[in-house]
């Protein structure tokens, strides 16, 4: 997600190009080489592509790149429109209301298409989507952000903690809830980050996203966003938690806690799963009902504890047939703090990797144990490849996670350098990370015996 002004995406040849004939995005040009003419609109282009191309939505609405041969012409035939987007005005906000702060860090939630060019740009602030989905106003009192505005496979460790300080002032500010928009592919990963960073919280921190833009029909932006506003606003915990359609109909929002989350589907509405877990809560007629029994309780009068600090030494190493030992030496010797192994079924990786596990383990690594079955807990005294791996000091996550326990580690190591203190913080449920037994009932429904 980056603007980079009238001509978007273009470098070098095509740049100098588009410069000399004035032309800008949206604007209609013609390129004509060897007997050929291809006439439409200029879109732009994909930062990583050559600086060979323009890029033209024709008439018949398919894009296509034209090469710049030398023989080429190119020329302006038109002013295009230039893709705006006009808010309608903010609704009367209504005093009574509680008060809920939307921080926008980007994603699909907050960025729209401009349908004339087919680009997609993270033109929507937090308030525009307070605009566009009116009935917010009869919610809360919002209060908007744009903290980023980044498509969330780029936001890291350092973001996290931008994120948790930011949502501490807000809290400080005195608001009811706080609501996060943010990307869904890496949304599972930020909310497990700021389950750890705020501790003690007296409101609720609700991640929100959508698999659609705002602007599209289909979109599933504007229900996710009155979920997660209402959930901000009323909800009787105090916790982290991501806010998602439960099915793929408009029916209802659901609440996962932010270290049980996962985006288990690429495009689905209903892409979030709580992964052996209830979900915390869900939003039926406007209210919210809780599903688990465990939770924080809101108190507006606890003191937040923010402890922000990431370490980006731990690595996440899914086991695989064949893998090369050597990985985990790669780690070990490049100054790893942590490895998460996502082992096979209970908990196993080859019998090769033992050599270097011990030396890691020797060394002061963290080797910790996660499933890449995803669903159920590792259990590594059933068999001896489990067994040899726990005497080598690979400590088992139980039903955590490996995302969950990546992010663990990474906000351990943000506290101490001291690998035993670490171990202990790893084996302490800190938010709901891990339970104590799997409850059938708490697997997904068509997993179930
Ligand atoms: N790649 C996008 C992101 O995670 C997808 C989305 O927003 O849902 O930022």
């Amino acid at each position: 997600m980056s603007e980079n002004g009238e001509l978007a995406g273009y470098k070098g040849l095509a740049l100098e190009v588009l410069q000399n004939i004035g032309a800008e995005i949206g604007d209609f040009i013609r390129v004509i080489k060897g007997g050929q003419v291809f006439e439409g609109i200029l879109i732009p282009r994909s930062e990583y592509g050559d600086d060979k191309h323009v890029v033209i939505k024709l008439r018949s609405g398919y894009n296509i790149g034209v090469r710049l041969t030398p023989d080429a012409k190119v020329e302006r035939v038109g002013r295009g429109e230039k893709p705006a987007f006009v808010a309608p005005p903010l609704p009367e906000q209504n005093p009574a209301l509680p008060k809920v702060s939307i921080i926008s860090t980007g994603g699909t939630i907050a960025s729209r298409v401009d349908y004339r060019t087919g680009a997609v740009r993270p033109a929507l602030t937090a308030s525009d989507l307070y605009s566009v989905v009116p009935e917010l106003a009869d919610i809360a009192r919002i209060d908007a952000q744009i903290l980023f505005s980044l498509y969330s496979e780029n936001i890291t460790p350092a973001h996290w903690a931008e994120m948790a300080k930011t949502v501490a002032e807000k809290i400080a500010e005195g608001v009811d809830g706080v609501v996060i928009a943010h990307g869904t592919d890496t949304m599972g990963y930020s909310a497990a980050a700021l389950s750890f960073a705020l501790q003690n919280l007296p409101v609720p921190v609700i991640f929100v996203g959508s698999q659609r833009s705002a602007d599209r029909p289909s979109s599933d932006a504007a229900t996710n966003l009155t979920g997660a506003v209402l959930a901000a606003a009323k909800a009787p915990f105090a916790e982290v938690a991501v806010a998602m359609h439960e099915t793929i109909s408009d029916t209802a929002i659901v609440l996962h806690r932010g270290t049980k989350v996962r985006k288990c589907h690429t495009s689905r509405r209903d892409a979030f799963k709580s992964v052996n877990a209830k979900p915390l809560a869900k939003i039926v007629e406007k209210r919210v009902v809780m599903l688990a029994e465990d939770y924080k309780r809101r108190d507006p009068s606890r003191k937040l504890v923010v402890k922000p600090n990431f370490s980006g030494k731990v690595a996440l190493i899914k086991f695989y047939p064949g893998m090369d030992p050597a990985i985990i030496d790669w780690h070990v010797d490049n100054g790893y703090k942590a490895i998460v192994l996502e082992g096979t079924g209970l908990g196993h990786v080859s019998n090769r990797l033992f050599q270097p596990i011990k030396r890691a383990i020797e060394k002061g690594v963290v080797v910790a144990m996660a499933s890449q079955c995803i669903w159920g807990r590792v259990n590594m005294n059933v068999y001896d490849t489990g067994r040899d791996l726990l005497a080598l000091g690979v400590t088992p996550l139980e039903d955590m996670l490996a995302e969950t326990a990546t992010v663990k580690l990474m906000w351990i190591f943000g506290q101490t350098d001291n690998p035993e203190e670490a171990k202990q913080l790893l084996k302490t449920n800190i938010a709901g990370e891990f339970s104590q037994r799997t409850l059938h009932e708490e697997m997904r429904e068509d997993i179930k015996q």
